[in-house]
This record gives structure tokens, C-alpha cells and sequence, in this order.
């Protein structure tokens, strides 16, 4: 959700007016208590440092274990130091975690602002009721009591701050009151508590008690990463697995390609996507493009060319976190704003035979592990591709003639009862069907050898594909005939086909190349055909009938009647 430059404007403005003037006041209402105490003064604001450059993430999600420190902080050196110290601890953090991008430092002063005014709140409520600074638990149990009020006023103000900036800044829909929420409200009051320890420690054993709470403190949210990351980790190959399985599914290339790019864009940061291919003249060809919409040409690379020449070539992973780490190496076509790259080589049988480009706008877009789990996804995408583009070869040959390029029988049998179910449905008004058989076929064998004959077949059915173009299907029906399959096309209209069919092939002369006459082996045929018509509804209530009465129409309509003419079913 995109905020408004006038309220981030506002944000600024509001720390300006707030912070400097009532940390001031602070200052002069109730002044510091450090008398002597600077090297554990010091100390206390390395620990801040530290733990506010460890946050916990949860989720996505950062968790701030700084209260803890707070608490002891104020305790001991009073609410002006907790607040100087609360606001470095801020800076420090939005630093180490590197969201600031243009644009968004506004997150700057809305966390300062936030943590001012948590601050300010329960100092002040401690102080007002009595609370004193740097109290001594045994004997002061006031304190000790409006030390427990401070935590609730601190962690309070806190969610209501939140829940306002979710609502006010970021108009966020979501429920506040989600799983984040009580993660966030359980680690705060079970951190509360070390802060008191270290108060209470520091007391007796000085700057030494830093190092006792700091230490565990550290390393306990050390072990938690390393958990979280291999939690992460977890997830993402699980990911992986069930993306690898839907890849398999998908019979089409074009499908695997499309999964591909479509779930590698929700896991990542992705800006702009490519999958190369290796082709036959050994160059990587641009199979998908993804850059603010479909990209759908970028000329060729060679191996070693450019960054996915380089993938190719060295068939290595690459990650790169920013652009002038890997600008000497591009050959221009990835677009300027891009900053992260990721490269992958798709490698099937020791071979590659592809390459997977991700490209993010930001710096530091993509982690190291996501490198590893890319490369699993480019091993399951490799076997997908293989079998889809299997599966699409065995399709094509079991629907198509291997003389004529056409449809083969098989295909033209499915398509006619799907059209005539269509039919049925009224989703078509008419269906026409055009028979053709050559005329005298076997005495053009006899004469020019099948080699020729198969020369004409060849040159008919591409002279029908180019004729009929976007009005039907043409198929190859059986030996020398062949079928028209006209949707949605009324009789006269295919009538006035056929007879252009017709004249097409009795007009236009065939060449043969590789005749039986070996001194002459080029030959110029003049071949005719005979013609049969037929439309559903009107002349046939199913698919077989439709082809029986074409048929009839052409043997008894144009063969009987002389060749070379065009028949309709119910003349005859
Ligand atoms: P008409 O249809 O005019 O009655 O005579 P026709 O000679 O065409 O009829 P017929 O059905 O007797 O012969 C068809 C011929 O087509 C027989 C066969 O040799 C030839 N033929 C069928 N398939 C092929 C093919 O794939 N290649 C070649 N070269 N010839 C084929
Ligand atoms: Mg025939
Ligand atoms: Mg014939």
C-alpha cells in the first residue's frame, strides 16, 4: 500500500515538532542520573546496539526485543537516557535491516515517533505516581509495583500506536489482532522480565552484569535464527517438491514454462523473468519474457555472451546482490532499473539445455538458499519440459499424416463428433462436410511411380490448407481422398468452395520431380478430382451419416456422372 507524500510529510514534520522539544523537557523535569556511572552508561548503549541489530522473524515478520533493555535503562539512568538511547536503537535497526528504500524513509520517523511516545507515556506515568528513579527493590516496593505498571503502559501504548499507523498510515484491512499480535505480546512479556534482572544485577556487580544477561541474550537469539532459517529453508522445499510435481503433470511446454515463471514469482522478488532455451544452432533463444508484460523477442546469445551466456557456459549458479557487480558483464538486455540477478543453469543429463534469468529492481533482492532451491525447481522444470515436449511430438504424429502434414483420420473422426455435439448444443448453426478423390489416382502411379504420386499428394494438401485458411479443418481422410470440415458454414457457401477446390486442382498443373522416366524425371501433371457436399443439419442427424452421404454425393453425384464436378447430397 503506496502512502501519501503528504502524510509522509506530516510524519516528518510531526518528529520535528515532537521529539527534540520533549526530550528538552525531559531533560529539564527529570534530569539524568549517571554520576560516575559512564562506562556502564556506555555499555548499556552497546547492548541496545546489539540487540536491536537481532531482531527475530517471524513469519516475515521483525520482532523488536528491545523493551527488556529499555526497562533497565530507565530504571537505572532515568527516562531522558532511556529515550535518547530508545531513539539510537531505532536508527540502528531500519539501518541493519536495509528497508529504507527511496521512498520509504518515512519508516524512519514513524518508528522514532513511535518509540518517543511509548516512552514519554510510561516514564511518565512511573514518575507521576510516585515511582523513583534508580529505586532499590527491598525496600521500595512502590516502585517495584509501578515498575510493573510501566511494562503494561509501555507494551499498551506500543499496540496502540501500531494499530493506529496499520489503520491511519498504512491503511491496512487486515485484523490487527492476528497471529503476529500474539507472538509479538508473548516474547514482550516474557522479555520484560531480563530487564528487571539486569536492573536488579547491575546494581550489585556493575557493568559485569551487562555481559551476564547480554551473553545468553545474544546467543539464545542466535540459536533462534539458525532454527527459523532452516524452518524457512524447510518450507521452501516443500515448495519446491509440490511445484516439481505440478510441473510433471503439465503435458504442454507451454504450461511447464508458464508454472515455471508464474510460481518462481510468488516465491521471489522477481522484476523481470527469462527462460532461454538452447537451440539447434547452438544459441540460447528466448522462450518466456516477463518485464512489465510479455516480452517476446530478445535476439539470440551466444555461449559466454552476456550474463545468461555465462551461466550457460560456466554452467554455474550465478547470484548477484547489485547492479555494478555484474554491469561489465551484460550485453544490454537487461533492463537498466534492474539491480539483484539471479542465474540458473537448467541442466538435463549433465547437459544444458537452458538457462532461468530472475532480476529484481531492489539490491540484495535474493538469498543464497533461494539460489538452491531455484536450482532444484530448473532440475524438475528440465525432466517436465522433456516429457511435455515428448508428449506433444507423440500427439502431433498420432494426429497427423506424415506425407501430408495434415491431420490424419484419427484427428478429423474426434473433431467431427465434437463438432457435431457442438451442433447438437446449438452452438453452430450448420456443419458442411467436402469429400475430394482424385480422379484415375492409380493411372498417375502407373505412370509417374507412387513417388510422384505422393509428390501431388503433397502439393494438394498444402494448395487446400492455403485455400480453406481460417474457414475449416482440412484432413487427410484415407488414400487419395481428403476431407473439408466447415463449421458454421451453410450449404451453398461450401458448395461454392468445393467448386473453387475444384478448379484449383483441374486449373493448376502439379510438378513432379522424381518421376519413373529417369532421363525426365521433372513432369507437369494435369489431375482432376471429384467432389461430394454435404451439411448437417439438413442432411444427416449424426457424425457418420454426415460422412456417408459426402461420400455418396461424390461417387454417385461427380464419379458416376462424369469426374471432375462438384456434387451436394440431396441432388442425387
Ligand atoms: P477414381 O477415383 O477416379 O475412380 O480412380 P482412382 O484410380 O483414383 O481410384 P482407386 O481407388 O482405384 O485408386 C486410388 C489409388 O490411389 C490407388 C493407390 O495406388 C493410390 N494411392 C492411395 N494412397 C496413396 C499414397 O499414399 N501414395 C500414392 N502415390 N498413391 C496412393
Ligand atoms: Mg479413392
Ligand atoms: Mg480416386
Amino acid at each position: 500500500m503506496e502512502v501519501k507524500p503528504s502524510i509522509k510529510k506530516a510524519i516528518f514534520l510531526i518528529w520535528f515538532l515532537l521529539v527534540p522539544a520533549g526530550t528538552w523537557f525531559t531533560y529539564k523535569t527529570y534530569p539524568p542520573d549517571i554520576d560516575g556511572q559512564w562506562l556502564g552508561l556506555l555499555g548499556f548503549l552497546l547492548l541496545t546496539c546489539v540487540v536491536a541489530t537481532m531482531p527475530i522473524v517471524i513469519n516475515n515478520m521483525f520482532i523488536f526485543l528491545i523493551q527488556w533493555v529499555a526497562l533497565a535503562t530507565f530504571l537505572r539512568f532515568g527516562l531522558f537516557v532511556e529515550i535518547i538511547f530508545a531513539q539510537i536503537a531505532v536508527v540502528v535497526l531500519l539501518l541493519k535491516l536495509r528497508i529504507l528504500r527511496k521512498g520509504e524513509l518515512y519508516r524512519m520517523p514513524v518508528n522514532l515517533n513511535m518509540f518517543f511516545l511509548v516512552s514519554l507515556t510510561s516514564g511518565i506515568v512511573y514518575y507521576m505516581l510516585g515511582g523513583k528513579p534508580g529505586p532499590n527493590f527491598a525496600f521500595d516496593t512502590k516502585s517495584l509495583w509501578l515498575t510493573l505498571l510501566y511494562a503494561v503502559v509501555s507494551y499498551t501504548m506500543n499496540q496502540i500506536i501500531v494499530s493506529f499507523n496499520l489503520y491511519f498510515i498504512y491503511k491496512s484491512k487486515e485484523s490487527y489482532f492476528g497471529k503476529d499480535f500474539i507472538v509479538e505480546s508473548i516474547t514482550t512479556f516474557i522479555t520484560f522480565p531480563i530487564g528487571f534482572v539486569l536492573y536488579i544485577l547491575y546494581n550489585s556487580v556493575g557493568s559485569l552484569a551487562l555481559l551476564f544477561v547480554g551473553i545468553p541474550f545474544v546467543s539464545l537469539s542466535m540459536i533462534f535464527r539458525l532454527y527459523y532459517s532452516s524452518e524457512k529453508i524447510n518450507g521452501y522445499l516443500q515448495k519446491a517438491a509440490e511445484i516439481g510435481h505440478q510441473m510433471a503433470e503439465r503435458l504442454k511446454v507451454d504450461d511447464v514454462v508458464e508454472l515455471l515463471i508464474q510460481k518462481v514469482s510468488e516465491m521471489l522478488p522477481v522484476d523481470y523473468a527469462y527462460i532461454f532455451e538452447v537451440d539447434k544452432n547452438d544459441e540460447l533463444r528466448l522462450v518466456r519474457g516477463i518485464e512489465e508484460g510479455i516480452l517476446n523477442d530478445l535476439p539470440p546469445v551466444k555461449k559466454n555472451q552476456g550474463i545468461s551466456g555465462m551461466v550457460w557456459g560456466k554452467q554455474k549458479t550465478f547470484l548477484y546482490t547489485a547492479r555494478k557487480e555484474w554491469a561489465q558483464h551484460s550485453n544490454g538486455h537487461i533492463p537498466d532499473d534492474a539491480e539483484s540477478i539471479l542465474g540458473v543453469p537448467i541442466v538435463r543429463s549433465k547437459k544444458v539445455i537452458g538457462v532461468l534469468l530472475l532480476a529484481s529492481k531492489r539490491k540484495r533482492a535474493f538469498e543464497k538458499f533461494q539460489l538452491m532451491i531455484i536450482d532444484i525447481l530448473c532440475s524438475h522444470f528440465a525432466v517436465a519440459i522433456e516429457n511435455a515436449k515428448h508428449y506433444e511430438l507423440t500427439k502431433r504424429q498420432s494426429e497427423h499424416c506424415s506425407l501430408t502434414k495434415l491431420y490424419n483420420y484419427r484427428y478429423f473422426e474426434n473433431l467431427l463428433t465434437e463438432e457435431f455435439e457442438r451442433l447438437t448444443r446449438f452452438e453452430r448453426r450448420t456443419l458442411s462436410l467436402i469429400i475430394l478423390d482424385i480422379d484415375h489416382f492409380k493411372a498417375v502411379n502407373d505412370t509417374y511411380g507412387h513417388q510422384g504420386g505422393n509428390e501431388i499428394l503433397f502439393e494438394l494438401a498444402s494448395r487446400l490448407t492455403k485455400l480453406v485458411g481460417g474457414h475449416g479443418t482440412v484432413a487427410r481422410y484415407g488414400g487419395e481422398e481428403f476431407v473439408v470440415l466447415l463449421p458454421d458454414t451453410q450449404k451453398e457457401e461450401a458448395f461454392q468452395m468445393a467448386e473453387q477446390i475444384r478448379q484449383m486442382i483441374s486449373n493448376w498443373p502439379f510438378t513432379i520431380r522424381h518421376s519413373l522416366d529417369l532421363e525426365k524425371p521433372l513432369q507437369i501433371v494435369m489431375i482432376t478430382a471429384s467432389i461430394g457436399v454435404a451439411t448437417a443439419p439438413e442432411d444427416a442427424e449424426d457424425s457418420l451419416a454426415l460422412i456417408r452421404h459426402a461420400d455418396r454425393a461424390l461417387y454417385v453425384g461427380a464419379k458416376r456422372a462424369g469426374r471432375n464436378r462438384v456434387a451436394e447430397y440431396s441432388s442425387c
